[in-house]
């Protein structure tokens, strides 16, 4: 990572790729778990309340990372990390 970026743990989002056309100037994608499930209803971060379990962060400037229908790679409920995580793997 560049040594100009710090990395801050703890931020209280809002992101969604939810937002109805009309409600903004720019195009965005859909959520692929809200088109599966025919829904509005998965947000990507929502401020003081969840944070999706797909929801593999942000790259600059406004990109999304979204893992759905995989079990997210960087969660540590993942099988995967938790046994490198344990010291395990
Ligand atoms: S992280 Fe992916 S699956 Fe979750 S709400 Fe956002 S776009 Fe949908």
């Amino acid at each position: 990572m560049n040594p100009l970026i710090k990395e801050l743990k703890g931020a209280n989002m809002d992101i969604d790729m939810a937002t109805p056309k009309d409600k903004i100037l720019w195009h965005q994608d859909t959520c692929p778990w809200n088109e599966a499930e025919e829904t509005q209803d998965h947000k990507c971060a929502v401020k003081n309340i969840s944070l999706c379990p797909y929801f593999c962060g942000v790259n600059y400037m406004d990109i999304l990372l979204c893992c759905y229908p995989h079990p997210n790679p960087l969660s540590e409920e993942n099988p995967v990390n938790r046994g490198i995580n344990d010291g395990n793997l």
